[in-house]
């Protein structure tokens, strides 16, 4: 089909689009659906003896260690509960550092011998599964003889069926672990530092007068923007089908310069689609709250509520196949890829951090007197000294050839990690850093000048949305991470710096305690060496200004632009340090992550630079000769007849073929150079000399654009990608 019969096809869908037919009662209450197809903690109070299910419950409530001899009995009732719900297959659900999520399906089917089967599932298959880990990464932890990896049930996070038209699965979360008890993804260590977390983070509740406080988790919420594209389009895109972005299109006439689109109106068909993926999103018990439209044209947002890190960072990864099977049941596209289209906004997912107990709530809530509240400023406090100490290993956690797009593009908060606090709280450790807060600035109130309209209540401090790590009430925004990556690998470093912020703090003040020192003093004296320590870190004024980096350099916060020089952070003697005294990673571990980060930097420019040739050899060559060909016919056609002819557009199409070809060459040298070189030099070769070949490549295609007449041209544009949905 050329570019013109797709487009009219896409149009004349969203013209006659009718929304799929519901196949439910549509005057279901969204809380019969909620969690219908999880095995919940009600589900097991209903189903398993009950001194199993205390059991169970303490380890999920309260971390107490797994009675194995549970196993049996959950996995009966998991079973029955699961072949009621209409599954035929269970799967061990597991998230490999590719970043996706891998499942090993089994039928509960056992075939007796006689011609018959009967479901079982045994304790035994509940808590272990053996897949082939040879075919996920695993940076240098096994060698290819020793396949062996080992998934292991989570039991803090649900088992859920998922439904198919063909069929149920019961779906349980499981970790991955090489046959040495290494780590081969990304929820072992988010398990591993919420423990760490929380043995110091309770050490300091203790010493503010909870004797036996209840077990403090880490809590995520993660707002994900994406874009929804017509299949149409998207089908024929090469490079949107296996790269997740655009690497070839000219700038839209209309951008999004109109801010026409942020919290505008939703469009029919989309508004059809967010139904359909929340009532998924419901049944599966993840709870989607927000939704709207984002910044640029075909973006949009949706904000599930907060839950444990655990359970958020699985639900997380759950909400992005569902987008994406949903989207196409409507005849659409879902894009993660942090910058699916050059020029316009990129797509983030911002990780909303608090710490916190069901008894306490958030621990980052500041009441009306921030100042006289020292347990919070204390926990405060920590935040502040655990990003100024690590804020390079914070930003290698969100490092990814797809995030360097959007990281420092003045729409996403700049490579340096720093943090707001707004005025409010900016203005107590002020004081507390001149030696002691005796006031606290007040909430405002809005006066909108109406008297039939309701007096609002004004924060103390406003938003920053320029910032990477910001105070936003009662929890921090961490706005770095890409829509693509799973919130685990930077919940893993926010609860690991955390633990050591908070075990320095509960170190000093019981030492205090124990000499003798008045509290009050003691924790006055430690949130004033805190913030002259780490004080540099706190940055209230506009990260996308250019005289940023340079007073950042100042204060000797790191900007690590690039994967390339984020990634050594992960293998640095201080952070190797960090990550084994809390017993989070191993430095095999960590050297095993590093290794991994770059072979999927690699293998992601790899992929790229290919379809980059191949897009441009026999896609828009192809187009831009075949115009080049007609003109030249006219040419001489135009001469021939004895009339003069302006061979101007000629010439304009001429130069950039021959730029593209020049492209051409010099990418396919790049690519060759690359085979010579590995590691950490491959990677930086790829991102000095690859990229930059791609992006002369796509300038000459770009301009050809506007020029190639446009029933040549066959590859959906970005007006129509972006605006016909
Ligand atoms: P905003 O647009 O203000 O950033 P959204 O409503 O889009 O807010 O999303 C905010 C996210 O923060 C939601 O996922 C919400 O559940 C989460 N959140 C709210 N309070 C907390 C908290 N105490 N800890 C962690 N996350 C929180
Ligand atoms: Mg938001």
């Amino acid at each position: 089909m050329s570019a013109n019969k797709v487009r009219q096809q896409a149009i004349s869908d969203v013209e006659s689009y009718v929304p799929p037919a519901i196949s439910f009662d549509p005057g279901e209450e969204p809380g019969e659906i909620f969690g219908a197809n999880v095995f919940s903690v009600s589900v097991m109070q209903k189903r398993l003896p009950k001194s199993v299910y205390k059991s169970v419950l303490a380890t999920i409530e309260k971390s107490t260690p797994l009675d194995p001899d549970v196993a049996d009995a959950v996995a009966s009732a998991m079973k029955d509960w699961a072949l009621e719900k209409g599954a035929t297959h269970y799967a061990h659900v597991f998230y490999p550092l590719t970043g996706l999520t891998a499942e090993k399906h089994d039928s509960f089917l056992d075939p007796v011998g006689d011609g018959t089967a009967f479901a079982s599932f045994s304790g035994k298959t509940l808590v272990q599964g053996e897949p082939d880990a040879s075919s996920f990464p695993n940076g240098g932890l096994r060698n290819t003889f020793e396949a062996r990896g080992y998934t292991g049930w989570d039991v803090m996070s649900p088992a859920y069926v998922l439904e198919n038209p063909n069929g149920n699965t019961l779906c349980i979360p499981t970790v991955f672990i090489s046959m040495t008890g290494e780590a081969l993804d990304h929820k072992t260590p988010v398990l591993r530092s919420q423990q760490a977390m929380a043995v110091h983070a309770e050490r300091v509740l203790k010493l503010f007068g909870h004797a036996d406080p209840e077990h403090v988790v880490s809590y995520c919420g993660p707002e994900q923007e994406y874009f929804l594209v017509d299949s149409h389009f998207f089908l024929a895109r090469p490079d949107l089908i296996n790269a997740g972005r655009t690497l070839f299109g000219a700038k839209p006439p209309k951008g999004q310069e109109f801010d026409d689109h942020y919290f505008g109106a939703i469009p029919e068909r989309v508004l059809g689609f967010m139904m359909d993926t929340e009532r998924e999103l419901f049944k599966l018990g993840i709870p989607a709250k927000t939704r709207h439209n984002e910044v640029a044209p075909g973006q949009f947002e949706i904000a599930p509520m907060f839950e444990r890190a655990n359970e958020a960072s699985d639900h997380q990864q759950l909400l992005m196949t569902t987008f994406k099977s949903v989207a196409r049941k409507h005849g659409m596209e879902c894009l993660f890829h942090e910058k699916p289209f050059a020029g316009v906004n990129g797509s983030g997912k911002h990780v909303n951090f608090s710490l916190g107990n069901s008894e306490l709530g958030s621990l980052l809530v500041p009441g009306d007197n921030p100042h006289d509240n020292a347990q919070f400023l204390v926990f405060c406090a920590a935040v502040i000294r655990s990003v100024h100490k690590y804020g390079g290993l914070l930003r290698s956690s969100v490092a990814s050839a797809s995030n360097d797009h959007r990281l420092g593009a003045n729409e996403a908060p700049p490579a340096i990690i720093s943090i707001f606090l707004g005025d409010q709280l900016a203005d107590v450790f002020d004081q507390i850093a001149k030696g002691g807060a005796t006031r606290s600035k007040e909430k405002g109130t809005l006066t909108i000048g109406v008297d039939t309209l309701p007096n609002l209540t004004k924060d103390p401090g406003d938003r920053n949305r320029t910032s990477p790590f910001a105070f936003t009430g009662n929890r921090f925004e961490f706005r770095a991470p890409g829509s693509l990556q799973t919130v685990a690998a930077p919940m893993v470093v926010i609860n690991t710096i955390m633990a050591e912020a908070l075990d320095y703090c509960a170190t000093i003040l019981e030492t205090a305690v124990a000499d003798g020192t008045d509290f009050n003093e003691a924790v006055q004296s430690l949130l004033t060496t805190i913030i002259s320590d780490h004080g540099a870190v706190i940055f209230n004024g506009n990260g996308y200004s250019e005289e940023w980096p340079i007073e950042a350099e100042q204060r000797g916060l790191k900007n690590l632009r690039t994967t390339v020089d984020a990634l050594p952070e992960l293998i640095s003697d201080e952070a190797i340090e960090l990550f084994s005294k809390y017993a989070v990673f191993s430095e095999r571990e960590m050297h095993s992550r590093y290794e991994i980060g770059i072979e999927q930097y690699l293998l992601t420019v790899g992929v790229e630079a290919n379809l980059t040739l191949e897009i441009a050899n026999t896609i828009v060559l192809p187009s831009a000769i075949r115009y080049q060909t007609e003109l030249a016919t006219n040419v001489a056609a135009l001469t021939a007849a004895g009339v003069e002819a302006d061979v101007s557009t000629l010439r304009a199409v001429t130069a950039p073929i021959g730029a593209l070809k020049a492209g051409l060459a010099d990418l396919t040298s790049a690519v060759d150079k690359l085979h010579d070189l590995s590691g950490i030099e491959e990677a930086a070769f790829a991102r000095d000399n690859v990229l930059p070949a791609m992006a002369s490549i796509r300038a000459a295609a770009d301009e050809l654009e506007g020029l190639v007449a446009d029933d040549l041209w066959s590859l959906p544009t970005y007006q129509e990608m972006l605006y016909i949905l």
